[in-house]
């Protein structure tokens, strides 16, 4: 057994087919009277059907925080005198709620409606002039998340999967990370192996509460896993190519079998678990089947990456890298995108 370090987070969670009935009693134990709730105008109507009493409701939440549209809603947090803020969505309204409680401290309470487990980590982001911003910030972890399936299953087949496969990166990720642990190690393996059982299900048959619970489970894993370990190369190269303009969810699936064949022989206990986990000899070769089969795009060439923007975000990411097992040098990272961008078998 090496040494670690190991933080828990505190934060109250409620699972189950249903468990949004209880949002009302959860509300009333964080001791709040004034609640803001916080939404995608997609989810609007979702949130309009939990019948809670707001006092204010802000549902233009869009993807990556832009530093207006968050102003806007902590001015409407400050308008109406809000106490604690309630997310329903994903990971974009889950954003929100973290930027408003960065700056005020208002407690948050999160429903996930995606895979993202953005709700049980402290790592916020908002964008302005171009560039997104992140840190972790102990004030911005939800107190409660309330994790229920059947609100999950309308979540269409192809942001299931990719949302799914996000999930699955940050359970690899935390098998290798620098500053991993036992604990987390047991729960993000346990999180692949509940997501790569699941999906496949999910997207056969979106309306089935087993499989959805058990997609949500690996979730909620996933960002437990995430939220007290570091990220690594293959996070660094998902940041880099976002400011490329590339979806979060989609490029976090191309990459990570080339960043696991990247890391192999670097993070062998970390490549024995994920191999136990999938069911699979070859980790690398495994998720970039899963994906496949999930009918997930493969090449960064598919989401919109240009051949020649390679070079550069190889350069990006090899600036400034984040610790990683295998250490990080232009020449294998440009090979690495490159096998991305063409979708090889890795
Ligand atoms: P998202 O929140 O942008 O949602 C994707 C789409 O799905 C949206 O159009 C949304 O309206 C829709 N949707 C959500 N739930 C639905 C449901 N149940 N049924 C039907 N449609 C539904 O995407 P995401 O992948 O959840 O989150 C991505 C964002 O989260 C990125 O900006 C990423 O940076 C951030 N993120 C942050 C962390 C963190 O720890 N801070 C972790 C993971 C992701």
């Amino acid at each position: 057994m090496l040494a670690f370090i190991y933080t828990a987070l505190p934060s109250r969670v409620v699972f189950g087919a249903g468990a949004v009935k209880k949002l009302p009693a959860e509300i009333d134990a964080l001791g709040a009277k004034r609640v803001l709730l916080i939404s995608t105008p997609g989810r609007a109507q979702m949130v309009g059907a939990l019948g809670i009493n707001a006092a204010g409701i802000f549902d233009r939440a869009v993807m990556h925080t832009p530093i207006e549209m968050v102003q806007e809603a902590r001015a409407l947090a400050r308008e109406v005198k809000a106490d604690c803020c309630v997310v329903v969505g994903g990971g974009s309204t889950v954003g929100f709620g973290k930027a408003i409680a960065l700056d005020s401290g208002l407690p948050i309470l999160a429903v996930p409606t995606t895979y993202s487990g953005s709700e049980m980590t402290t790592i916020w982001g908002v964008s302005e002039g171009g560039a997104k911003k992140t840190g972790r910030d102990p004030k911005v972890l939800p107190k409660t998340v309330i994790y229920d399936p059947e609100l999950t299953l309308g979540l269409p087949a192809a942001t299931s999967a990719a949302s799914g496969m996000n999930a699955i990166a940050h359970c690899a990720e935390a098998l290798y990370a620098h500053d991993g642990n036992p604990i987390i190690s047991l729960m993000a393996e346990e999180g692949i192996r509940a997501l790569a059982a699941s999906l496949p299900r999910v997207l056969a048959n979106g309306k089935e509460v087993e499989a959805r619970s058990e997609a949500l489970y690996g979730a909620w894993l996933a960002g437990a896993s995430i939220g007290t370990t570091s990220v690594a190369l293959h996070h660094k190269l998902c940041h880099v190519l976002g400011g490329f303009g590339l979806p979060h969810a989609e490029t976090h699936s191309i990459v990570l079998p080339h960043a696991l064949r990247f890391n192999a022989e670097a993070a062998p206990e970390a490549m024995r678990r994920i191999s136990t986990s999938i069911n699979h000899p070859d980790p690398a070769v495994g998720i970039w089947e899963i994906a496949k089969k999930l009918g997930l795009p493969m090449r960064l060439a598919d989401i919109g990456m240009k051949r020649e923007d390679l070079e550069r975000a190889a350069k990006a990411a090899c600036a400034a890298p984040y610790p990683n097992p295998r250490k990080v040098e232009y020449d294998a990272v440009l090979a690495l995108l490159a096998h991305a961008y063409e979708g090889r078998r890795p």
